[in-house]
């Protein structure tokens, strides 16, 4: 499986890295050795000083797909969980500054603690106004909407599959909402779909 990320997909959130709003979908991907589960704690690395935690929805590619139409595109992911696009962001600076890629900055292990659990579709009443977000230490950190996404999901599996040959159990990150921040040894991560905590973990 593939976990395929979308970057500036939130207006506020590229305002507050002072990045440009895209065109299109900003692209990336991490390994399959970034994903946490069980709520396992994440081991801060040494090797970043500034390790961000990013929100964000993540969709379960329920089929094959390429070159999927905008109008299809529903028909392709029957789940929908949270995570966090773990993010060192100094490392990320220097390779911005560079115009040289990201992958270390995006894909070292553990990188993407994600939930178990991912709530069906269909018990969503629209796909388009959901509400998510990030408590550290029982504090509200960030906090979402799909209906602010500058690519909706459906757009973004269509926008994907052009370049990518989607499969099932591909997990596509979604953006995320202002008010990343730094996290350190002893926080705990708390992350919801409308009041429903379907994430929590230690930083160790
Ligand atoms: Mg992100």
């Amino acid at each position: 499986m593939r976990i395929f990320a979308i970057g500036r997909n939130y207006v506020e959130h590229i305002q507050e890295l002072n990045n440009e709003r895209p065109d299109e979908p900003v692209i990336f991907t991490k390994p399959d050795t970034a994903i946490l589960r069980n709520n396992a704690p994440f081991y801060h690395p040494s090797f970043s000083n500034d390790i961000h935690h990013e929100v964000e929805l993540v969709l379960r590619i329920s089929k094959e797909g390429k070159n999927i139409e905008e109008k299809f595109a529903s028909r392709y992911y029957d789940a929908i969980g949270i995570g966090i696009d773990f993010t060192a962001r100094d490392l990320q600076q220097k390779a911005k500054d560079k115009g040289l890629p990201w992958d270390i900055a995006k894909g070292f292990n553990g990188s993407a603690p994600i939930s178990d659990t991912f709530i069906p579709v269909e018990k969503f009443s629209d796909v388009k106004n959901i509400n998510f977000k990030l408590e550290v230490n029982g504090n509200l950190r960030q906090q979402g909407n799909t209906s602010l996404m500058l690519f909706p999901f459906d757009y973004i599996i269509s926008y994907l599959s052009k370049f990518f040959t989607l499969k099932t159990g591909d997990l596509i990150f979604t953006g995320t909402p202002k008010g990343v921040a730094a996290v350190k040894p002893g926080d705990t991560l708390s992350a919801y779909i409308e009041n429903e905590k379907l994430l929590e973990f230690q930083v160790k």
